[in-house]
């Protein structure tokens, strides 16, 4: 899977303060700097001004600010296993790429094993995987070896399926019936920090699946550089106490 950050709003932490600023403020903040919109907020520099703001409205669970910056990510490989988890979040926008109007058939179904088309998910190759709903402990090789050879035969046998029924004239939005849950997608997605922070919090959890905690992580890595004292705070206080932005 590759993770992207495509745009994202410029200076998105001065917008959180100014937004969470405006709530307590006689003036009209339009008309003020941004420094003087901090004036009243703890720090020697603007940069601690702003890290106290931060602290202080994620501490008290003033999140709406948080709804003002939006990221646009583009993921490229994801299964539609984990895309159906990803889009049950209602307030994500997606664009998502069509099995209708896109037709995989320049795919060689001998290259299934490089990952062409379908994500092996861990347990398919690895004896020492351990899987959420699994009892742990290292499973015997030969019985991996095993899975690996049966998941790829089946693989292999529904990407030929898919490209035979297209030669024979089926349209790909028919075809595509007979191909497997882990097919690859790309998408584009918009959410707001506030969401972010949501999302991360259901889907970084050890209870999640591994390819949407993958997926989180990268997002949340990306979101560390857009907007560090928030991300910082979140990563150091906050992470993985569920349902706890949005309850
Ligand atoms: C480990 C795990 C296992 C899961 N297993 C399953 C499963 O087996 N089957 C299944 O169907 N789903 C499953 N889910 C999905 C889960 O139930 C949620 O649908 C999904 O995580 C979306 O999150 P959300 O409910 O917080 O909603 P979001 O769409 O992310 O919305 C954010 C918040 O907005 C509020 N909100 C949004 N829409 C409404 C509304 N209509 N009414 C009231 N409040 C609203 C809620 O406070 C909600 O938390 C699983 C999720 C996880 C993390």
């Amino acid at each position: 899977m590759n993770v992207q950050l495509l745009e994202a709003t410029e200076n998105p932490e001065e917008l959180i303060c100014r937004g969470a600023r405006n709530d307590y403020m006689s003036e009209f903040n339009a008309d003020l700097s941004f420094e003087e919109t901090m004036a009243s907020i703890e720090g020697e520099t603007i940069e601690e001004k702003k890290r106290t703001l931060i602290a202080h409205l994620l501490q008290h669970g003033h999140y709406g600010p948080f709804e003002h910056p939006s990221a646009t990510f583009a993921v490229k490989g994801m299964s539609r296993a984990c895309m159906a988890q990803l889009t049950r979040h209602r307030h994500v926008s997606f664009d998502v790429q069509s099995m209708r109007y896109v037709a995989f058939d320049d795919v060689d179904p001998a290259d299934v094993e490089a990952g062409a088309m379908v994500v092996t998910p861990p347990s398919a190759t690895d004896a020492n995987w351990i899987g959420r709903n699994q009892k742990g402990g290292t499973v015997d090789e030969e019985i991996v070896a095993k899975r690996e050879e049966l998941f790829l035969q089946s693989v292999r046998g529904s990407v030929e399926d898919y490209q035979e029924l297209l030669d024979l004239g089926m349209p790909p939005e028919d075809a595509r019936f007979v191909l497997p849950i882990g097919t690859k997608v790309n998408l584009v997605m918009t959410l707001n920090v506030r969401m972010l922070m949501h999302v991360a919090d259901m889907r970084a959890a050890a209870d999640s699946q591994w390819e949407i905690r993958e997926l989180t992580e990268e997002v949340l890595a990306k979101a560390a550089e857009w907007c560090p004292l928030t991300f910082a705070y979140y990563e150091e206080k906050m992470q993985g106490r569920k349902n706890r932005l949005a309850p």
